[in-house]
């Protein structure tokens, strides 16, 4: 594969201009270890310049349909350059390139659905009237955007989940702040440039990279900035929820995925994508499976032909070689490891046996986790009691917790975090809904 990412040198993208900082970071491949880029390194008076800006930019009208226009040709731009970007992925998070060519076009959904949802957002009549003394007044709600939003996001999905982010803010006319992990923000710049040329006015999304620390600091200290939309890990995760007071905030964070696999399921299938799915990006999705449930009465049966599978994708077996680390199945598993307790983030998956509905069900919640849940099963009855009792915010019946699609809500309970993503939910999340009352 040749590295196109090569002589990649990046300023800031702050209030519609490149902008050059003293300091410079470098960019690795997570294979090879070369520099792939640089990318300057954010000051305070930075954050403090892209905060105003964006402040400043939500004034100037920007109309639900001009929106629509910008997204769309963002998301035409995205795929333009898609093989480019694929590239740039495959070096920078260390993925397969077939994988990262499916990242960039998920991007692309993602920034077309919000470019969608823009003409979709609306408030409704409120029947004021019905209430006795308010014969005479007609009231109804309407969505305005927050303002000034910053959206933090995650190493393992850098394209797509900054998208997330920046596709419903704009669509909802607020201006954005995109904050990429270190470790992956070439994507996150080449997604400024996309934006750039896609006609987006100056001050509607600024892209501040440097270390995550310091600018989440400052940009919490900022008041100006009104809500914190932020993917990744519970740690940092409840740092902002504590910093941003009475902001608001929506956190997409970690999980311990389980799946189960019912005695009536069919066997194979469930082994096959069981097995995909956990190891797909080496495990490092926050939706991997981690923990399988396995009824008793097929559970040898299942082990064996998820191993056929593992094997098929490379050798099976809890071996580090280099940068890798082999697809790893364990069994002999208790509910107490920290295997099940905590977010491994890595291609490793426990295996184990259980006996009844009750009992799977009471271990699957034994967690402090909640985003998503699968469950194989031709019961219609435990399929409808699943969804009653597991405590999740997405459950997923006949595929394992790690099916996504971008229009679908996503979000956890628990640890997991608090809000919605998906374009249309996201939107929700990034508006506030005013009622307007008319006294006739
Ligand atoms: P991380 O929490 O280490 O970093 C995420 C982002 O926060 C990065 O941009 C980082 O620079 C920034 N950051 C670090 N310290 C900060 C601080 N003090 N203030 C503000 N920002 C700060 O997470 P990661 O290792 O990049 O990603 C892995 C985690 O993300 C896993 O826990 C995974 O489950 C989670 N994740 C969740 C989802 C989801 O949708 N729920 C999706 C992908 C990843």
């Amino acid at each position: 594969m040749g590295s196109i990412a090569t002589t990649r040198k990046y300023g800031l993208f702050v209030e519609g201009q490149w902008k050059e900082t003293s300091k410079r970071d470098s960019v690795f491949d997570k294979y090879s270890g070369n520099v792939i880029g640089t990318v300057s390194v954010s000051m305070k008076e930075d954050v403090d310049a892209a905060v105003e800006s964006a402040k400043k930019a939500v004034k100037v009208p920007f109309s639900p349909y001009e929106r629509y226009t910008v997204l769309k040709r963002a998301a035409e731009g995205l795929m333009d350059r898609q093989e480019e970007l694929a590239v740039i992925l495959a070096e920078e998070v260390g993925k397969p390139i077939s994988e990262s060519r499916g990242e960039v076009a998920r991007a692309a959904q993602t920034l077309e659905i919000s470019a969608e949802e823009a003409k979709r957002i609306h408030g409704e009549g409120i029947p004021v009237e019905a209430a006795p003394g308010s014969e005479n007044r007609q009231a109804y709600t309407k969505r305005v955007p927050v303002g000034v939003i910053a959206a933090i996001t995650p190493f393992n999905v850098p394209l797509n989940l900054a998208c997330h982010k920046v596709g419903p803010a704009i669509a909802a006319g607020n201006s954005v702040i995109l904050k990429p992990a270190e470790v992956t923000p070439l994507t996150a710049l080449v997604l400024a440039e996309v934006f750039e040329a896609a006609g987006l006015p100056q001050g509607r999304l600024h892209v501040l990279t440097g270390e995550g620390a310091e600018i989440g600091g400052w940009l919490l200290d900022n008041q100006d900035v009104n809500m914190f939309t932020f993917t990744g890990s519970p740690r940092v995760g409840q740092l902002i929820r504590e910093k941003a007071g009475l902001r608001k905030v929506a956190l997409e964070l970690g999980n311990n995925s389980a799946t189960i696999v019912h005695k009536d399921a069919n066997v194979a299938e469930a082994a096959a994508v069981t097995a995909q799915k956990s190891f797909n990006n080496a495990g490092q999705v926050c939706i991997s499976v981690q923990r399988v449930y396995v009824h008793e009465e097929i559970y040898e049966e299942f082990l064996e032909k998820m191993k056929e599978t593992a094997n098929a994708l490379v050798e099976t077996g809890g071996k580090r070689e280099g940068v890798f680390y082999q697809p790893t199945i364990l069994t002999n598993v208790h509910d107490d490891m920290k295997v099940c307790r905590q977010e491994v983030f890595g291609p490793v998956v426990a295996v184990m046996p259980y006996g009844s509905e009750d009992e799977v069900t009471r271990r699957v919640n034994d967690s402090e986790y909640g985003l998503q849940a699968g469950l194989f099963t031709n019961s219609l009855s435990f399929a409808m009691k699943a969804a009653d009792e597991i405590e999740v915010g997405v459950l997923i019946i006949n595929d394992t917790s790690g099916y996504r699609v971008d229009q679908m809500p996503y979000g956890g309970v628990k640890k997991s975090g608090s809000g919605k993503e998906g374009p249309k939910y996201a939107i929700e999340e990034m508006t506030e809904e005013r009622i307007v009352v008319f006294n006739l």
